[in-house]
C-alpha cells in the first residue's frame, strides 16, 4: 500500500478556513477517522470481544474522543487528568483501561472510583494498590519479556532497557498473588516496539502473550478475559513507505490465536488494543504559514509554527512529509530547511528538504501530525498552543479546542498581582 502524501485539505478550503482561524493550527479530518476506526472493527470482528481503547494521551481532545466512541472504542488513560476527560466524554467502567506507570495514589483512586480496567505496571504495584484501594475482580498486568525484541531478523527495539512491567518470573508471582487476594479475572498486556512498520508486529507479539497467556493458566489457575496488544501499530510517515495493513494485521493475530488459544480451551478471550498512532496521526495535519525566508549557509524557511505545536521532528529526529498548498504538482527542485522560530536550532520541521519554490504567505501542510502531535506540545519561548480544528464530514468546520492567549499562559499566577486585568 503506496501512501501518496495528498492532503485532506485544499488550497482555496485551507484560505476560508485561516479566515476564520488564523495559523498555525492543527486540523483533523473526522471522515478519515471514522472510515480507519471501521476498518479496524472489522478487522478484528473475528474476535468477539474485541475493543480498541484508544490512547489518549496521543490525541487528548474530548471531540476527538466522542467520535472514537461513537465508533465503539473505549479510551486507554495513563494520568489524573486523562482520566478526568474520559469521565467528562462518558467513558466509565471498562470503557477506560488504565495503563499508567510510576503512578500517583490519587490517580489510582480516581482509576478506581471510575470503575476502570487497572494494568499493574509493577510487581511492587499489587500490594501497593491493594493497601490503597483493594484489588478489584478483574485485573491487568503488564510484561516486559526482557532482551531484544526482534523481527525478521531485525531488532525493533530493546525491552530490556525499557522502563515498563514485570519480569516472566514477576509476572506468574504476580497473578498468584492476585489471584489469592480475590481477583477473578484477568488481562496481559505488553508494548514491545513503536511506530513498527511491518504487519508481523501485532502477529508476532500476539504469539507471545498467547504463549504466555497459556503457561500462566496452567500455572496459576487464572482465567484470562483479554489480552491487550497495546499500541505501537505505526504509520508510513514518508511518501515511499508502504502503510499497515490492518486487515492483513487482524488476520494474522486471529492465525495466533486459532494456534495458540483455541486448542487450549482460551477460545473465549477478548483482544483488546490501545492504539493511539495509528488511530489519528495520518488524519492530522499542522497547518502553518510562511513568515520569512534566510540565505546565509543555507535556504531557510521561517512558518508561523514551531516545535512547540510539533514536537516530534525536533524530539526524534522525525520525519513529516511537507506539501505547499497549491504547488502540489510542481517541481520539488528547491532545498530547504523549514524553521520554526524558538531560540531552539533543533526547530526545525524539515532539514535539506526537496520542495517547490517557495514564497511568503504560502500555506504549508506538515503531514500525519493527528497523534503525539498537539499532545506533546510545550511552551517554552512562551510560544503559546494552537487551535484544534475538525473538519467535519459534510465540509465544515469546528473549533474543537481554542488556541491559548497570553492569559491562558499567565493562569498559573493568578495567585499574585503581576497579571491582574
Ligand atoms: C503510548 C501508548 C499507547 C499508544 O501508542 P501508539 O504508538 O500511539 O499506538 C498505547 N498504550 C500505552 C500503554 C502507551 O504508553
Amino acid at each position: 500500500m503506496r501512501i501518496m502524501k495528498t492532503p485532506f485539505i485544499t488550497k482555496e478550503q485551507a484560505e476560508e478556513i485561516i479566515k476564520k482561524y488564523p495559523t498555525p493550527f492543527h486540523i483533523y479530518d473526522e471522515k478519515g477517522i471514522r472510515e480507519n476506526a471501521r476498518r479496524v472493527k472489522q478487522a478484528f470482528a473475528w474476535n468477539k470481544g474485541f475493543k480498541e481503547y484508544f490512547a489518549v494521551k496521543a490525541t487528548p481532545n474530548p471531540f476527538i474522543l466522542k467520535i472514537l466512541q461513537e465508533e465503539g472504542c473505549g479510551v486507554d488513560c495513563s494520568s489524573y487528568t486523562e482520566l478526568l476527560m474520559s469521565k467528562a466524554c462518558g467513558f466509565g467502567g471498562e470503557d477506560i483501561m488504565f495503563s499508567s506507570n510510576v503512578t500517583p495514589d490519587k490517580d489510582y483512586l480516581l482509576a478506581r472510583e471510575f470503575g476502570a480496567i487497572i494494568n499493574i505496571d509493577d510487581f511492587t504495584h499489587i500490594e501497593h494498590l491493594d493497601k490503597l484501594c483493594g484489588i478489584p475482580e478483574l485485573i491487568c498486568c503488564r510484561y516486559n519479556p526482557g532482551g531484544k525484541f526482534e523481527m525478521h531478523n531485525q531488532i525493533m527495539d530493546n525491552p530490556g532497557d525499557a522502563k515498563y512491567g514485570f519480569t516472566k518470573a514477576q509476572i506468574i508471582e504476580g497473578f498468584k498473588i492476585l489471584k489469592q487476594k480475590g481477583a477473578t479475572q484477568f488481562g496481559l498486556h505488553s508494548f514491545l516496539a513503536s511506530n513498527t512498520v511491518t504487519d508481523d508486529y501485532y502477529p508476532q507479539l500476539a504469539r507471545i502473550l498467547f504463549e504466555l497467556a497459556v503457561e500462566i493458566q496452567k500455572e496459576t489457575g487464572c482465567k484470562f478475559k483479554f489480552v491487550n496488544l497495546s499500541g505501537g501499530v505505526g504509520v508510513a510517515y514518508r511518501p515511499d513507505q508502504r502503510g499497515n495493513d490492518i486487515m492483513n494485521i487482524g488476520e494474522g493475530v486471529r492465525k495466533a490465536y486459532e494456534e495458540i488459544l483455541v486448542p487450549n480451551g482460551m477460545g473465549d478471550v477478548a483482544i483488546f488494543t490501545e492504539m493511539g498512532r495509528f488511530m489519528l496521526a495520518p488524519y492530522g495535519h499542522l497547518v502553518t504559514k510562511v513568515l520569512h525566508f534566510k540565505h546565509i549557509y543555507k535556504e531557510y524557511v521561517g512558518v508561523d509554527a514551531c516545535a512547540a505545536n510539533l514536537m516530534r521532528p525536533a524530539m526524534y529526529g522525525a520525519y513529516h512529509h511537507i506539501t505547499v498548498l497549491g504547488k502540489e504538482n510542481e517541481p520539488c527542485d528547491h532545498v530547504y530547511d523549514v524553521t520554526g522560530g524558538l531560540c531552539e536550532n533543533n526547530d526545525k520541521f524539515a532539514i535539506d528538504r526537496k520542495l517547490p519554490k517557495i514564497d511568503i504567505g504560502d500555506i504549508l501542510v506538515i503531514h500525519d501530525t493527528g497523534a503525539h502531535g498537539f499532545a506533546m506540545g510545550y511552551n517554552y519561548n512562551g510560544k503559546l498552543r494552537s487551535a484544534e480544528v475538525l473538519l467535519k464530514e459534510d465540509g465544515s468546520t469546528q473549533l474543537i479546542r481554542r488556541a491559548e492567549t497570553p492569559e491562558d499562559y499567565f493562569a498559573t499566577f493568578d495567585f499574585s498581582d503581576f497579571f491582574k486585568k
